[in-house]
């Protein structure tokens, strides 16, 4: 059975994956720095799955480490997820974003190519396409950055571009996500932010729980349905799933290709969190305020390209995604701490 080595393994996105992986045949081999994420995950995944995964802590940069795995696994194919993701941050900490993502990503590859590994899926990001001309996005629209996380995405979706040109033997997947929301139906895996969420879903959860106080929506004057930013969620198990399509789709002659993971369907905030107080029954405080730096009107998806190639459609709706980020939040209000 195919060996994957999932970097960034006991992150959000790439837990979900990893239980995905385990229940489709595939022997997941985890790699993580722990930067951002506990190790208590991998007893969360036992847990849902029965099978424990292995787990190396490390870092991206430790090549010697990188190398060893690669020799005692036999990794056929790799799932990167490994990367820092606060826009904010990237701002304040370029240095350490451009090191940890982008010579991260080419530490891997070199260690992959060392190893005669070349099928790669890589976890890129909507925000690649800057403040798009156009909705819905497809995936030959222009490319532009505002931010140090943004171009780390864009730099790295270059590289792994010219190493496929370089080198025919890579396949590489470039997975555009939008926004991943939700959790894992049992509420035993879920996303756990460092400090005060950044993003829409951990904010609104974490009020409902009364960790927080009150939501502030950043804008209530763009041009949307009700004023408020428009964007495409996805539920995060239908984002995984994606990823086994991708693996499958690395045959011969793949290239390096772009598809984008989302929904085809735009919220604003208002609709989020009209969703959520459904799912929860609790109400959510909100204050609209200025819109926020760098923030765009409306982003979603054009998800024709990825279901013609990958055989793939997003299956959860909204009501599904609140229910179940919901259900992680309320079981674990403190997130894993506790
Ligand atoms: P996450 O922070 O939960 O997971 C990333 C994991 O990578 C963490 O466990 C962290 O400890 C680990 N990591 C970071 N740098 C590392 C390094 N140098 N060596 C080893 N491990 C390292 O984030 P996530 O939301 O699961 O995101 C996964 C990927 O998807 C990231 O690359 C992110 O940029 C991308 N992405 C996320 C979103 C989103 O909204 N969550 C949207 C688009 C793209
Ligand atoms: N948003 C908000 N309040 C928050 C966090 C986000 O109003 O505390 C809005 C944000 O302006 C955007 C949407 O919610 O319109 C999604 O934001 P998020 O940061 O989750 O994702 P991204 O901006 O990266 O698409």
């Amino acid at each position: 059975m195919s060996t994957v080595l999932v970097t960034g393994g006991t992150g959000y996105i790439a837990s979900h994956a990893v239980v995905t992986l385990i229940e489709q045949g595939f022997t997941p081999v985890l790699f993580d720095n722990l930067s951002n994420s506990k190790s208590l995950v991998v007893d969360r995944i036992e847990a849902i799955t029965g099978v424990r995964p292995r787990f190396v802590e490390g870092d991206l940069s430790n090549i010697g480490l990188l190398e060893s795995v690669f020799a005692e696994f036999k990794i056929d194919s790799v799932i990167h997820f490994a990367g820092l993701k606060a826009v904010g941050e990237s701002v304040r900490e370029a240095q350490r974003y451009y090191a940890n993502n982008v010579a991260g990503t080419l530490a891997l590859t070199q260690v992959m190519a060392a190893a005669d590994c070349y099928s790669l899926v890589f976890s890129s990001s909507a925000t690649v396409y800057g403040d798009p001309e156009t909705v819905p996005i497809t995936e030959d629209m222009p490319l532009s950055a505002t931010n140090p996380y943004g171009r780390s995405k864009l730099m790295v979706e270059q590289i792994l571009s010219d190493l496929a040109v370089s080198n025919e033997n890579w396949r590489i997947a470039l997975l555009r996500y939008f926004n991943p929301v939700g959790a894992h139906e049992s509420g035993l895996i879920g996303e756990d932010p460092n400090g005060i969420p950044n993003n829409l879903l951990p904010y609104i959860a974490q009020v409902a729980v009364g960790k927080l106080e009150c939501l502030s929506v950043f804008g209530g004057d763009y041009q949307t349905v009700d004023g408020t930013g428009v964007r495409d969620y996805i539920h995060v198990v239908d984002l995984v799933e994606a990823h086994v399509k991708a693996l499958s789709a690395l045959a011969p002659e793949h290239g390096c290709q772009a598809y984008n993971l989302g929904t085809g369907q735009g919220y604003s905030v208002l609709e989020v969190i009209k969703a959520f107080e459904q799912a929860s029954g609790v109400e959510i405080p909100y204050k609209i305020v200025e819109r926020r730096a760098g923030d765009i009107r409306a982003s979603y998806a054009s998800p024709e390209n990825t279901a013609s190639k990958l055989g793939w459609r997003a299956r959860y709706d909204l009501a599904a995604m609140m229910r179940d980020h919901w259900c992680w939040q309320q079981r674990n209000p403190q997130g894993y701490e506790a």
